[in-house]
């Protein structure tokens, strides 16, 4: 029995999605045939179906699982179950105006003509605001709207805004913050759920090793105590006494988040020749 995973067959999901089963320790036999690819090394088969699809199939259960957008998954509103995030494929969901608008706030868009490919999505958000406001579906190109005339504000994802820009218009409000997620079919037998435990535990330790760092460092003794109270490490910092007396060796992993201050903290307190490493995975 293998479970079944869909994944975006190209576009911005699909290089991240492949890298991270990679990093789970999971080859893909990539075929010719790029409809579906066994993995060698793990029970699992993959199909590419195209992204807007995913959420419908892992309802129906054509797939087990899949790799999403929560954009997508929100705007489907199928049922299906949310797993886990995946730290990829980051991006949001905004309203923008043409640049020289005046936007004030969510009132400004009261009777105006929104286009979007996200009317589920936007409609409950304007409900949420009591904004009565037009939407305009359509499918692709949202952000040329409001340069031919076709709407007054337009409602897409965005990443670094740079589209936005280039088509005159301004980022006004963010109503989504998205990236991709795993999602799972509803009723599964518990040896599929089991098997999304396995691979779960294995997203989990990448996820983990990337916001996390080694570092090591040397230290005079007489400032080791000071030292390793900066260091939080997974149990407690791992010290060796170095070669040359009076020193030693101070070992810990370190969150990405207040990595810096750490660091700066670190070398004040008399830390020489601090290295710091990425891991590769972290089970804890
Ligand atoms: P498909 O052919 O599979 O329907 P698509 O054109 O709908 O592809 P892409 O543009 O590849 O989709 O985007 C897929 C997903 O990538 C989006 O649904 C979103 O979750 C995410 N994404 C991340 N950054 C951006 C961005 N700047 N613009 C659009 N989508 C982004
Ligand atoms: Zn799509």
């Amino acid at each position: 029995m293998k479970l079944k995973l869909a994944i975006q067959k190209s576009g911005r999901l699909y290089e991240d999605s492949i890298r991270l089963l990679k990093e789970c320790g999971i080859d893909i036999s990539n075929g010719v045939n790029k409809l579906k690819a066994d993995a060698t090394n793990f029970p699992l088969e993959v199909y590419f179906l195209r992204d807007d699809d995913i959420p419908q199939y892992v309802e129906d259960a054509v797939a087990d699982i899949g790799f999403v957008g929560e954009n997508v998954v929100y705007e489907k509103k199928k049922k299906v179950d949310v797993v886990e995030k995946l730290g990829f494929g980051k991006c949001r969901l905004s309203i923008a105006v043409r640049k020289g608008e005046e936007y004030g706030d969510v009132q400004y868009l009261a009777g105006k003509k929104i286009a979007t490919s996200y009317p589920v999505i936007l409609g409950d958000f304007l409900k949420s605001k009591h904004v009565e406001a037009d939407i305009h579906e359509i499918s692709g190109s949202v952000e040329i709207a409001p340069g031919i005339g076709l709407a007054d504000a337009i409602c897409d994802l965005v990443s670094s805004g740079s589209t936005l820009f280039m088509n005159g218009l301004k980022e006004a409000e963010t109503i989504l913050q998205s990236q991709a997620i795993l999602i799972k079919n509803k009723e599964l037998s518990d040896e599929k759920k089991q098997l999304i435990d396995r691979l779960l535990f294995r997203i989990q330790s990448v996820k983990k090793a990337k916001n996390n760092k080694y570092i090591l460092l040397n230290a005079p003794n007489e400032k080791l105590n000071e030292i390793i109270g900066l260091l939080p490490g997974m149990k407690s910092p791992t010290v060796l006494p170095l070669a040359e007396e009076g020193w030693s060796s101070v070992h810990s992993v370190l969150n990405e988040n207040d990595f810096w201050e750490i660091i700066e903290q670190l070398k004040a307190a008399g830390a020489q020749g601090i290295l710091v490493v990425p891991i590769e995975k972290m089970i804890v």
